[in-house]
C-alpha cells in the first residue's frame, strides 16, 4: 500500500483530521491534512499515532509472565527464575520465542525494538559455530514479525560487584560472558560488519557497573563510539551501595569518568540517583529509558523522571521483562509514577508523553529517521480506535493516556501493514504457539 488515509493523526504540530500519508519503499513522501478519503487509499480508523519504540527489551523474559507472582521475593529472587529460563535457550528456541514476542509487540503498536542482548554463548560458555548465532536469531525473529530491531550487543564480563570488588561469573552467567573486553569487541565488530538487513541496526550495551569492571569501561566507550550504547543504571539501591563502597563513587559518576556520558548513550531505569547524578546525566545530553511496568512488577522503585527531563535528559520507554507489552501502559506508568511521587497531575503533557514513546525511543535506538508522521520519516502508523468501550468519549489529544494495546486496530511498520483488527497479518495464532514454546522452555 502506498497511500494511507487517517481519520485523525498525531502530527508533529498536534492532532489533525483527514490526513493522507503517501509512502514509497517504507519512507513517508508526503503528509497532507484536511482532505477527504481518496479512492484507493487504505483507510485507517480512529486516531493514528507514529510508531511506538520499545527502547528496552529482553525478549526471553516474556516466558516468565504470569509465573512469578506466587512466591513473593525481590528483584534478586526474580533474577534466579530468569536465569533458569536463560539456561534453556538455544538459537532455534530463542528464534521461535522471540518471533512471537516481537509479533505481540507489533500488534500492540511497537514498530521497533531495542533488544538488550546478553545470552551469547552455549550454557558452558563455549561460543556457537557462529559466535553471533543468538543475535542473528533475534534479528531474524524481528524480520518475521515485521518490526525493526536495534540489537544492543551486551558486554557482560563479571558476575557482580560488592564492597570488596568484582566477583567472577556464576555458573548461570557463564554463557553471557566473552572472557574479556577484547573478545567482546571482536565479536561485536563481526556482528556490526555482518549486519546488512534493512530492518536491523547494531548498537552496544554495557550490562551494568555490576557486570563490566571499571578498568574496561573506557575500552567499551572507545570501541562503541558512533553506535548507540545502552546501560542498566542504578535499578537497585544495592548497586549504588556496592559501587560507593568499592569505588567511592556512584554508578553514574563511574560511567561519566569512563567517558560514557554522551548523547549516544541511554541509561536504563536510573531509579536511584542523587541530585549530582541527575545534573551530570542531564547536562551530558544522554537519554534515560524508564521501564514503568517492569519497575513496578519487580518492586524496583520510582525514579526521578521529571527531574531528569527537566535537567535535559531525553526520556524513552521500554517494556523490559514484558510482564506487560503495551506502549500505552508504559506511558501511563511514567506519568502515574510522577503523580504518585510528587502529588501533582500532568507532570508530562500528553504531547510530551507521545514524543517520549515514539520519537525519543526511536532516536535512542539509532533510528532518528523514525517516530513521527512527516515527510522523510520511516512510514510507521498505529491506528487506535476511538469508538471502543475503553476509548469512547476521550478527547483525541488525550487518548495516549486512555488507550490500551487492545484498542490498536491497524499497525503499519516501515510502510507495510503488519497487524489488522488487532491480529498479526502473518502470525495470526501467536497465543497457542507461545504456549507451546513456553512449555518447552519450562519443562
Ligand atoms: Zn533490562
Amino acid at each position: 500500500v502506498n497511500r494511507y488515509w487517517c481519520e485523525r493523526a498525531v502530527l508533529p504540530g498536534g492532532v489533525a483530521t483527514g490526513v493522507l500519508v503517501e509512502q514509497d519503499g517504507g519512507a513517508i513522501t508526503s503528509v497532507v491534512a484536511g482532505v477527504d478519503w481518496p479512492v484507493g487509499a487504505h483507510r485507517l480508523p480512529g486516531l493514528v499515532f507514529p510508531g511506538f519504540a520499545n527502547a528496552h527489551s529482553h525478549a526471553f523474559h516474556r516466558a516468565l509472565r504470569g509465573r512469578t507472582h506466587a512466591d513473593g521475593g525481590t528483584f534478586w529472587t526474580w533474577r534466579d527464575a530468569m536465569y533458569r529460563v536463560a539456561a534453556r535457550l538455544d538459537p532455534d528456541r530463542y528464534f521461535r520465542l522471540a518471533r512471537l514476542v516481537f509479533a505481540e509487540m507489533a500488534v500492540a503498536g511497537y514498530t521497533c525494538v531495542g533488544e538488550f542482548h546478553y545470552v551469547h554463548h552455549q550454557p558452558d560458555g563455549t561460543p556457537y559455530a557462529d559466535p553471533n548465532a543468538m543475535g542473528s536469531a533475534l534479528i531474524e525473529a524481528a524480520r518475521e514479525a515485521g518490526i525493526r530491531i536495534t540489537l544492543l550487543d551486551t558486554g557482560y564480563l563479571v558476575g557482580g560487584l560488592d564492597a570488596d570488588g568484582y566477583v567472577g561469573l556464576a555458573p548461570a552467567q557463564i554463557r553471557f560472558g566473552d572472557g574479556d573486553v577484547d573478545h567482546w569487541a571482536r565479536r561485536f565488530a563481526a556482528l556490526a560488519s555482518g549486519c546488512a538487513a534493512p530492518h536491523a541496526r547494531i548498537g552496544a550495551a554495557v550490562h551494568s557497573v555490576r557486570a563490566v569492571p571499571d578498568t574496561t569501561l573506557p575500552v567499551f566507550a572507545a570501541v562503541t563510539d558512533g553506535y548507540p550504547v545502552h546501560v542498566h543504571l542504578s535499578e537497585q539501591f544495592a548497586e549504588n551501595q556496592a559501587c560507593q563502597a568499592f569505588h567511592g563513587r556512584s554508578p553514574t559518576r563511574l560511567l561519566a569518568d569512563a567517558g560514557l556520558l554522551r548523547p549516544s548513550t541511554t541509561f536504563v531505569h536510573a531509579t536511584y540517583l542523587s541530585d549530582v547524578d541527575i545534573t551530570l546525566l542531564g547536562a551530558s545530553g544522554a537519554g534515560v529509558c524508564c521501564c514503568p511496568t517492569t519497575e513496578a512488577d519487580l518492586a524496583d522503585g520510582i525514579g526521578p523522571m521529571g527531574e531528569l527531563a527537566h535537567a535535559g535528559a531525553a526520556l524513552a520507554l521500554g517494556s523490559d521483562q514484558h510482564a506487560v507489552i503495551d506502549p500505552f501502559a508504559e506511558v501511563r506508568g511514567l506519568e502515574y509514577g510522577e503523580r504518585l511521587r510528587t502529588g501533582w497531575r500532568g507532570r508530562f503533557t500528553p504531547a510530551q508523553l507521545t514524543r517520549i514513546a515514539t520519537e525519543n525511543g526511536h532516536r535512542c535506538l539509532g533510528w532518528p529517521d523514525a517516530g513521527r508522521i512527516a515527510a522523510g520519516a520511516v512510514c510507521d502508523l498505529v491506528a487506535v480506535r476511538l469508538d471502543s468501550p475503553n476509548t469512547a468519549g476521550a478527547r483525541p489529544d488525550q487518548v495516549v493516556l486512555t488507550a490500551t494495546a487492545a484498542d490498536v486496530d491497524t499497525v503499519v511498520a516501515s510502510g507495510r501493514v503488519v497487524a489488522r483488527s488487532g491480529r498479526h497479518t502473518s502470525i495470526p495464532h501467536a497465543g497457542p504457539a507461545m504456549i507451546d514454546v513456553i512449555e518447552e522452555l519450562m519443562s
